[in-house]
């Protein structure tokens, strides 16, 4: 168990991030704390998210590519299945 120094609450060693530079091991903060001020930064830095976003694009568009195609897929099949299953309940409703 490890304390966090931002909220203070006592949380498994799971729910921090590992920092090597740390004699620790690990981040101060637990994940939630973390990502809390991730968000914050991001939000007050949209211009440099805009180019790390741009930088990742860049770097990995075949994955990007290839994850929202994935999605899309997916999302159509779903969309698919319940219309289906609307239709199926209009008929065993009618
Ligand atoms: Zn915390």
């Amino acid at each position: 168990m490890k304390t966090c120094s931002k909220c203070g609450v006592e949380k498994e060693l799971s729910e921090f991030d590992r920092d090597k530079s740390r004699s620790s091991g690990f981040d101060h903060r637990c994940k939630v704390c973390a990502s809390e001020k991730n968000r914050k930064w991001r939000a007050e830095n949209p211009e440099k998210v805009r180019e790390q976003d741009r930088k990742y694009y860049a770097e990995n568009h075949e994955k990007v590519r290839e994850q929202n195609r994935k999605y899309y897929a997916q999302q159509r099949e779903l969309t698919a299945m319940g219309q289906a299953m609307d239709l199926q309940e209009y008929l065993e409703g009618a």
